[in-house]
């Protein structure tokens, strides 16, 4: 899968695609797997890189939302219950089971947490990923061993799933690229075009490594762009009314010792009435989120200092240890793409959580909302709607059991690498190559050169952004050591994709300005 390939393809074409998606993230790369393997012809255009949106920042679960439980909406958790259960079918290398438990501080919480969690069971039926239980006080601290045993009654356990949502992206580009699809990345639509009758025909895109900007013809347009539809939207028709209403929710990341066990800790009603998860990640543990309602959309959206403190007081009631801010070692923030109230009416509302618009004049499709849990639903959604829309060949959705690359039944057994599944023993030959490629990039971090070199040859990185926030995790493991490895990893890249000291030099500063919203002050 390489850059300069894909930029040939698209360039070089001058009859329609069938299909062109423009975004990258869960949605949008969802959508061109679930097209290429219907065998349209399809090209998709990221503006920055896979995943650098909403679909890199998220709590890592694949979960039926207990939430939405909690709100009465059952066919909603049991359409994502399934969906969790074909994720784990089809990417067994990056979504596992995960132990969740409730604690239970007020005697009614167990049976009353106990009674809802047994109807999230039964909700899945034969997706489940294991049985609740209710546990008594010593139960709980032998899973939790970090809690806050003052007061504490017993809890609930209940099952869901989790995942590394970046890779899973990677994964899916790759399997798109398997499919047929032509995946860009770093190549921002900038306009639309359309023919006399106002129809679309096409999009302009600029190619932000080679310069310069080029036409797509295509039949069907599909803006799969999350937090960004009404930017897409507004190309199409300049007084486009917005259809999201953006929110953001922030994650702090601890260092592993503070949720030392398999097992998370979900809290099902905080302060604001949400619900919040500490969870054992990689070597890190994540806990999060917030839901705070913002105006402007960015690609580097900044967690508030009161999202922050909201995070560390509610977490620290739970914890026997507390957390302080020099424990942090990232925060990050994503924005939620929800669909306003309302503005599905005029729509093909397929399902309660993702909407679908055509506008009527040009024909500009838009998805949004959703999960990403339920992208895969999502993308077959959209597809169909596509094919109506486009006047395509019928043709029947293959995602259901089409295995995502990378997929391997045993990948526990390579150890540090499980997550890259069956590409693990090509990275391990990689590095017995050349022994010097295992040499790590940084001493605190789980990153060696050979994965940097094998991310630029095969997972289309181009910025070491690229590199330290998406094919690998390090900005989210520890903000500070992934700029103290940005140097090397600059160098790296430099030899591999043929750039010079300027370009290197760039790079590093470009990272520092980016991770800055991740490192923590004030420890
Ligand atoms: C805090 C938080 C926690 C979450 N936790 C979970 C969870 O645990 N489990 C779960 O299932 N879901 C979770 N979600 C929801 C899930 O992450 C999102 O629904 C999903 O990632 C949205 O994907 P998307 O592709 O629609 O948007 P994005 O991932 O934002 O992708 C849109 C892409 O479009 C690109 N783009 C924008 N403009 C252009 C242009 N002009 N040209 C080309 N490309 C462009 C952007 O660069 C971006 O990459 C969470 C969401 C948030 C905010």
């Amino acid at each position: 899968m390489k850059r300069e390939d894909m930029i040939r393809a698209v360039r070089g074409r001058h009859e329609p695609w069938d299909i062109v998606v423009i975004g990258g993230g869960a949605t949008g790369l969802g959508t061109a797997v679930d097209a290429g393997g219907r065998g349209y012809d399809v090209a998709l255009f990221e503006g920055a890189d896979f995943a650098n949106g909403t679909s890199s920042r998220s709590t890592k679960l694949v979960h039926g939302g207990v939430r939405y439980l909690q709100q009465g909406n059952v066919s909603l958790v049991m359409e994502a219950l399934k969906e969790r259960g074909l994720l784990r079918q089809n990417a067994p290398h990056l979504v596992s089971d995960l132990a969740f438990i409730v604690p239970s501080f007020e005697w009614w919480e167990s049976p009353f947490y106990g009674i809802g969690l047994k109807v999230y069971d039964m909700l899945a039926g034969r997706y489940g990923f294991g049985r609740s239980k209710v546990l008594s006080r010593e139960q709980v601290i032998e899973e939790i061993p970090s809690i806050r045993t003052d007061g504490l009654r017993g809890g609930t356990r209940y099952f869901d799933g989790q995942f590394d949502d970046a890779r899973l992206a990677m994964n899916l580009a790759t399997t798109a690229f398997k499919q047929g699809a032509t995946v860009v990345n770093h190549a921002p639509v900038v306009g639309l075009m359309k023919d006399d009758s106002g129809q679309l025909v096409g999009v302009r895109v600029r190619d932000k490594e080679g310069g310069g900007e080029f036409e797509v013809l295509s039949r069907v347009v599909i803006n799969a762009t999350g937090p960004f539809v009404d930017g897409v939207r507004r190309m199409d028709r300049a007084d486009a009314e917005p259809v999201i209403a953006p929110s953001q929710g922030v994650h702090l990341v601890l260092d592993r010792g503070f949720i030392p066990g398999d097992s998370a800790i979900m809290v099902p009603h905080t302060d604001d009435g949400r619900v919040m998860f500490a969870i054992p990640w990689h070597d890190v543990a994540v806990v999060g989120t917030t839901d705070t309602p913002i105006d402007e959309v960015s690609l580097e959206p900044r967690a508030l200092e009161e999202e922050i403190v909201f995070i560390l007081e509610t977490a620290n009631r739970y914890l026997a240890r507390p957390a302080g801010r020099s424990d942090v070692k990232s925060v990050f923030a994503g924005i939620r793409p929800l669909v306003k109230a309302g503005a599905g009416d005029d729509t093909a509302a397929l399902s309660r959580e993702h909407t679908i618009l055509i506008d009527p004049d040009s024909g500009l499709m838009t998805v949004a909302g959703g999960k990403w849990t339920t992208y895969r639903r999502m993308a077959e959604d959209v597809v169909d709607q596509a094919i109506l829309l486009g006047d395509l060949e019928q043709r029947e959705c293959v995602t259901k059991d089409l295995p995502i690359h990378g997929h391997h039944m045993n990948a526990e057994r390579f150890g540090r690498l499980s997550y890259y599944g069956a590409d693990a023993p090509r990275i391990e030959q990689l590095v017995a190559g050349d022994p010097s490629l295992g040499l790590l990039v940084h001493p605190d971090l789980p990153l060696t050169r050979g994965e940097v070199l094998w991310f630029c040859r095969s997972e289309m990185a181009r910025t070491v952004d690229d590199v330290l926030a998406r094919r690998s995790r390090c900005l989210l493991f520890d903000a500070r050591a992934a700029v103290g490895a940005a140097p090397e990893v600059a160098r790296i890249m430099k030899d591999e994709l043929g750039r010079d000291d300027a370009w290197a030099a760039a790079q590093v500063e470009a990272f520092e300005s980016i991770a800055e919203g991740y490192v923590l002050g004030g420890g």
